[in-house]
């Protein structure tokens, strides 16, 4: 396959795009009275700075982000949510109605949504039996209009990681944009794809503060790629995508690393605890390893146990309908209180 190349990928319309020029991105000078931006000059009714529109780059928050990661602020997309970046680089790589993406299911509903949104068509290819990559049957799934590849590792809702030569082998052979989604990387204990964002130039990682931050109401998601494709991404994505009130909370979140680190060790030690306990249950039939804050498990009857559940006040998501999951329920880790009430309810199932 040839070599990849941005200008060759990239939408014609995306390349000649003048974007939007925002008076908080036209001027970045000192200056004390701003008429430019048809703001409200008597400020916030909140009281705070909100008057003011944010910061379009978000560049304290990628300043803490590049401090943290070791990685320039240059190589790093904002996002409101990693969703925002999965549908931004559907719409800068992908024709409506002309190119397709590769999804390997079963895994994020996102990404065929998003696909669908934008009228790209949507090439699958399942994963095997042990939920990996199938590199020969990958390609099969690609054409001369496949764009992005999307890979999710750890992934969801199997919980897994994904063989890393089977990634390598994307990042080599495939000539478009190598998504790896990264949500449940902390989870996982492993080197994140962002070491080797220099060694491959079509390679973008996304990473999100929804799960081991305990931020997802916040909406905030990362993607890190080159610049060129970050150039990209920034000049399509709507000019202030991310609110004052998000940049705020989302820069003292960062400041809490150790916490972070903390949740992440119990909410791993409970999921061990569940893998443990897991095991006594007769009507659990298979219990897949996990490298995420979930467990996906197969069970005699999801629909009878999702109902049972359900009537004892606990929600799980019930994933039968996806390839490869039939009887599957995919069950977060819960608190350390919550995991006892759901083996409470699993040890009185059927009873
Ligand atoms: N990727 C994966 C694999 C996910 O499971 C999710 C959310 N469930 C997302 C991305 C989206 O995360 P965000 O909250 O950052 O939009």
């Amino acid at each position: 396959m040839a070599e990849f190349s941005l200008d060759n990928i990239l939408r014609s319309n995306v390349k000649k795009l003048i974007p939007y020029s925002s008076a908080r991105s036209e001027f970045e000078g000192d200056a004390q009275i701003f008429l430019d931006a048809n703001e409200n000059s008597l400020g916030s009714v909140l009281n705070n700075n909100f008057h003011r529109y944010p910061d379009p780059l978000q560049k304290q928050l990628k300043q803490k982000l590049s401090t943290l990661k070791n990685i320039p602020a240059e190589n790093i997309f904002v996002g409101n949510g990693s969703d925002e970046a999965i549908d931004l680089l559907i719409r800068a790589f992908c024709n409506p109605g002309v190119d397709n993406i590769l999804i390997f299911p079963p895994t994020y509903g996102m990404y065929e949504v998003a696909a669908e949104i934008n009228d790209v068509a949507i090439n699958k290819i399942l994963l095997s039996k042990d939920y990996q990559l199938d590199v020969d049957a990958t390609k099969n799934g690609i054409d001369k209009n496949t764009k992005i590849v999307f890979v999710c590792s750890p992934n969801n809702p199997t919980g897994n990681l994904l063989d890393s030569k089977s990634i390598e082998w994307l990042l080599k052979n495939f000539n478009g944009i190598v998504v790896v989604d990264e949500a449940y990387i902390d989870f996982a204990g492993t080197e994140s794809w962002i070491t080797r964002l220099k060694e491959y130039p079509n390679l973008v990682v996304l990473q999100t503060l929804s799960k081991a931050w305990g931020l997802a109401g916040l909406r905030i998601g990362f993607a890190y790629a080159s610049k060129e494709i970050i150039h990209v991404l920034n000049k399509i994505k709507p000019p202030y995508n991310i609110s004052e009130a998000t940049q705020q909370m989302a820069l003292q979140g960062l400041q809490n690393e150790k916490e972070a680190k903390e949740k992440t060790c119990v909410l791993i030690r409970q999921k061990e605890r569940l893998l443990q306990e897991f095991k006594m249950f007769g009507f659990i039939e298979k219990i897949y390893p996990s490298d995420a804050n979930f467990i996906l498990v197969k069970v005699s009857d999801a629909i009878g146990l999702y109902k049972y559940l359900l009537a004892k006040n606990i929600v799980v998501r019930n994933r039968s309908s996806q390839p490869l999951c039939e009887n599957s329920l995919r069950i977060t880790v819960g608190t350390p209180g919550e995991n006892d009430v759901l083996l409470t309810a699993f040890k009185n199932y059927g009873l």
